[in-house]
């Protein structure tokens, strides 16, 4: 597919001038009447407007969605809930063009892993599934023959989702699959710098047989919007991705009310390559691991450990890997690494980068700005990193990796689990018992053996420790959206 008719597909989308609220069923300004602009991090250039919602916008949106609870939503049948699900699965599929090309234009992912990356229809017909397939269940009790128990699992009432621009469609889907399938409410408030699919998402959903109310969209800013989320009584849990800084503000704001929080946080994810990995498939794996989406990837393996009769054949490989990469506009169907999301990411990455030499780390290769308007870094390798420097330790959030030499599996393991994060992990070796000993070993809340950031529906994916609380995908997201309920029946 080429750039132009490419850039044809979110044409009448972006035609419409500046994006707006969705509360209640219907399409509003903001209550301020304020707009956001959006850049694309490719060239710099501004893409279009969008609403700036604040506190009163937010405190609609949870009225309506608490309207919605308690009104014809609460008498959709599992049945109906599996209907909408599919028919918006099937409307993301039908738009699933347009809808990554929006993500490209407004944050920079490459048309190229938009295709190779999960797939939005599949979550939510996977969602579909299992919304008829929520049920309690009969307990046992010794307190008399007479009394009969069992359990309800109820949704948990009205979501405040919170999403980061790294992933903006996929974070967007993954909050909206289990709302719906459980049966509550939201309200979703996308990041400033990535909302352009959100938006859209939530026009096709407004196509739908859908109460008014049930799905709320409130584009803005996240001290504004998100802390009016966060801090609202009416909200009764909040699903956040983000980071752990903002992670931490949201556990303290939520005390007010007791909402549940689900979190999905930042990360510094071990890779381990041992000296009997196969090479030619952990240089290119393990360099995605960190490279891929220039970077912005929460799981991302940047604290690559590589033992010792390898770790200078690796190191020169991985270079060269780096080096070989296609940097440029994220439209081009031949980039594989583009720009970072924002002229501001862009210099804190660039700030590591000084902070790595300064330690005392040796940059072998990347690091350079291209002489292009936008906001590119080539992949950029530090090696001889020791485990207490900051670029080691701390979440760089671009196309930076850390290569650490080590020399055993006992004295890698611990190493790899001082972090202060425990969202990924990977190794590769082509010994099976030492495969199934790391992978427990580490502490984290997922482990890829010989090859690095899969992801799927039916596939738990969540943090530890300051990684988060909780789990997306699968079955166990479900939990995060349900509460269980105790009936006693005395006969
Ligand atoms: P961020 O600054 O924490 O922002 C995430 C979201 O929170 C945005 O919508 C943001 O709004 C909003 N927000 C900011 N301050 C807020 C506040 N005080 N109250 C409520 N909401 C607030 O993170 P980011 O820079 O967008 O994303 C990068 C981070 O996300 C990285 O640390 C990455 O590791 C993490 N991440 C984690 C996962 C995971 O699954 N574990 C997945 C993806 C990303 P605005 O941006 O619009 O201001
Ligand atoms: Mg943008």
């Amino acid at each position: 597919m080429t750039v132009a008719v490419e850039s044809g597909v979110a044409a009448e989308f972006l035609g419409r001038g500046p994006g707006r609220l969705f509360i209640g069923g219907q399409w509003v300004q903001a209550a301020s009447g304020e707009v956001l602009e959006t850049v694309n991090p490719s060239t710099g250039a501004v893409i279009t407007s969008f609403a700036r919602g604040g506190p009163v916008d937010v405190d609609r949106a949870v009225t309506a969605a608490r309207a919605a609870l308690a009104g014809p939503w609460a008498a959709f049948t599992p049945a109906q809930r599996q209907d909408v699900l599919l028919a918006l699965a099937d409307r993301v599929a039908a738009h699933a063009d347009e809808l990554s090309y929006l993500d490209t234009i407004d944050m920079g992912m490459p048309v190229s892993r938009q295709r190779s990356s999960f797939n939005p229809a599949q979550i939510l017909r996977y969602y579909a599934g299992w919304a008829t397939k929520i049920h309690g269940e009969t307990t046992a009790n010794s307190v008399s023959p007479s009394v009969f128990t069992y359990t309800l699992r109820e949704p948990v009432g009205v979501v405040g989702a919170i999403i980061p621009w790294n992933g903006p469609l996929g974070s967007a889907i993954m909050k909206i699959a289990p709302v719906l399938a459980t049966g509550c409410a939201m309200v979703l408030k996308p990041a400033e710098d990535a909302s352009l699919s959100s938006i859209r998402l939530v026009e096709l959903l407004a196509e739908l047989d859908l109460p008014a109310g049930v799905v709320n969209l409130v584009t803005g800013v996240g001290a504004e919007a998100g802390a009016a989320l966060v801090d609202h009584p009416g909200v009764d849990k909040i699903a956040f991705t983000g980071s752990t800084a903002v992670g931490q503000s949201i556990v303290r704001a939520a005390a007010g009310n007791l909402k549940r929080l689900s979190l999905e946080l930042g990360g510094k994810s071990p890779d381990i390559v041992f000296a009997d990995a196969d090479l030619d498939r952990a240089v290119p794996g393990a360099g995605m691991g960190v490279f891929a989406n220039t970077g912005q990837v929460c799981c991302a393996g940047t604290r690559v450990f590589v033992q010792r009769p390898v770790y200078e054949e690796f190191t020169a490989r991985l270079a060269a890997f780096a080096d070989g990469l296609r940097v440029g506009d994220s439209l081009d169907p031949g980039t594989q690494i583009g720009p970072i999301v924002s002229q501001r990411q862009l210099e804190r990455v660039c700030g590591y980068l000084e902070v790595g030499a300064q330690e005392g780390a040796r940059r072998v290769t990347g690091g350079q700005r291209p002489d292009s308007p936008g906001f590119f870094l080539r992949p950029a390798v530090f090696a001889d990193v020791a485990d207490g420097m900051r670029i080691a330790t701390e979440e760089i959030f671009g196309p930076v990796a850390s290569v650490l030499p080590f020399d055993d599996v006992d004295e890698v393991i611990a190493r790899a689990n001082t972090s202060q994060y425990g969202l990924g992990g990977g190794l590769w070796t082509q010994n099976l018992s030492r495969a199934h000993r790391v992978a427990h070993a580490l502490r984290t809340g997922v482990v890829w053996v010989n090859g690095y950031g899969y992801f799927d529906a039916a596939v738990p994916f969540g943090g530890h420790r300051m990684s988060g609380w909780g789990s997306e995908l699968s079955e166990h997201s479900l939990d995060e959206y349900l509460t269980v309920k105790a009936v006693w029946i005395t006969t």
